[in-house]
């Protein structure tokens, strides 16, 4: 095996140091942050995501973080339901995901990191430089790092990416959103007839939540709690957490529980806003070969989407699977080019087609105005369900490499 540069250490860039250093690469992993650290905040994984990590050998680590969400239907903002918990569309259990804390995704995939694997944080990748004649390399203005295999993992504002494609540029996806997980000795007390898991729906707003655990315990996750995630069309909010807080309270005042106990009980520091960002127009290619092996983007740096579908990470788990099962079977030299464009060749076409799908559910889950939520809401009884359940259904419909 040969010697791996993995920029980023989100959970792209974690899972892909990891799984190559324990196949035998020699990897340095290149993080900006200061030290190894994820959002408070949590994740959906769906049953592609989770065989994705399985087959990179994280099952263990998984079951014991994992909780499940059960079917909770999707509700208006008046409270009203558009599907019932239970009905058969929109969360399938054939497509129901898990949810995990971030931070307990990160510690799991922390601890898969042999001691083998060079982790530098602090190192704020500038450039990128890829060439057909030389081995790929990086630098931070101070040191270079050269490598036959180079995963550009650094998300969707990827350096990487701009020395591969410099023609690609990032877009606003049109939304903010805002996630945070209420730790459970803060958790307030839901009514019993109160479900979390239920998408509530509005004009312009959306509100998910789920459990991370019973409130008393830690349940199935480390940390415990409730996530929530507020989608709201629209640019991020410049204020202060505090502000922010008091905006999203404002603009949810009215909608059905748990919303408001949930608003309620979050703290500004709970906070994590997003810009929702997307890479347009998506790229052709996740891998550039050069002269032992070649460039290879996974995650966000590759196919950084908005939110809807909740698939980008384990989009990036799929990617990592699929790299390293490819890369494992090679050397540097003409294979390992070989299997940076079969990585490319497996890669972009799932991502496209998870892309298509949740510019589709974008027009179900966040219709723009109230034009277009009242044609969603009166056309919810069929249509939209079955625009829901496929795209969740073709997403979760992904199996690893042998
Ligand atoms: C509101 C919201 C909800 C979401 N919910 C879900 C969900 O439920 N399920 C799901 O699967 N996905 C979800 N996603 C998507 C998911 O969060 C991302 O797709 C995923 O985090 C991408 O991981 P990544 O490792 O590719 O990139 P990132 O998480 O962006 O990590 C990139 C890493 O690279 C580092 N870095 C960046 N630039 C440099 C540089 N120049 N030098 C060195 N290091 C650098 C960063 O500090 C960071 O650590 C959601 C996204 C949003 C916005």
């Amino acid at each position: 095996m040969g010697q791996a540069v993995v920029v980023g250490a989100g959970v792209g860039g974690l899972a892909a140091a990891g799984a190559l250093a324990r196949n035998g690469w020699r990897v340095t992993l290149l993080e900006r942050n200061d030290r190894l650290r994820a959002d408070p905040a949590a994740v959906l994984l769906w049953p592609n995501g989770v065989r994705a990590l399985r087959a990179l050998g994280l099952a263990d680590g998984l079951d014991s973080i994992a909780t499940p969400v059960p079917p909770s239907g999707i509700r208006r903002a008046d409270g009203s339901w558009l599907v019932q918990p239970g009905a058969a569309a929109a969360l399938s259990p054939r497509s129901a995901p898990v949810v995990v804390h971030s931070e307990d995704l990160h510690d799991a995939l922390i601890a898969r990191l042999t001691a083998t694997v060079d982790v530098r944080t602090g190192i704020s990748v500038r450039q990128a430089r890829v060439t057909p004649r030389d081995r790929p390399s990086v630098t931070d203005g101070r040191a270079t790092w050269e490598a036959d295999l180079l995963v550009g993992a650094d998300g969707v504002q990827s350096v990487v990416r701009r020395a591969v494609s410099p023609e690609s540029s990032v877009i606003s996806s049109g939304y903010a959103a805002w996630r945070a997980v209420i730790p459970w000795y803060r958790a307030p007390h839901l009514a019993t007839d109160v479900a979390l898991g239920a998408e509530i729906l509005g004009g312009d707003y959306r509100f998910f939540a789920a459990s991370l655990g019973e409130r008393g315990s830690a349940g199935a996750s480390t940390r415990g709690g409730i996530y929530w995630q507020a989608t709201v069309a629209g640019a991020a909010r410049p204020e202060a957490p505090a502000t922010q807080l008091a905006l999203l309270r404002r603009w949810f005042e009215r909608w059905p529980a748990p919303v408001g106990d949930l608003l309620g009980a979050t703290e500004p520091d709970d906070l994590v806003q997003h810009d929702v960002r997307e890479i347009n127009p998506a790229l052709t290619e996740f891998g550039t070969p050069s002269t032992t092996g070649g460039v290879a983007l996974i995650g966000d740096a590759a196919h950084g989407m908005a939110h809807h579908l909740a698939q980008g990470a384990c989009l990036a788990f799929e990617d990592v699977a699929t790299l390293v099962a490819l890369a494992n079977q090679t050397q540097p030299g003409d294979g390992l080019r070989a299997a940076v464009l079969a990585y490319s060749k497996a890669r972009v076409p799932r991502s496209a087609a998870v892309a298509r799908q949740t510019k589709r559910v974008a027009a179900v889950l966040a219709p723009r105005g109230r034009f277009g939520t009242r044609a969603r809401d009166a056309a919810f009884g069929v249509l939209s369900t079955r625009v829901l359940d496929r795209a969740r259904a073709e997403a979760a419909n992904w199996f690893p490499p042998n």
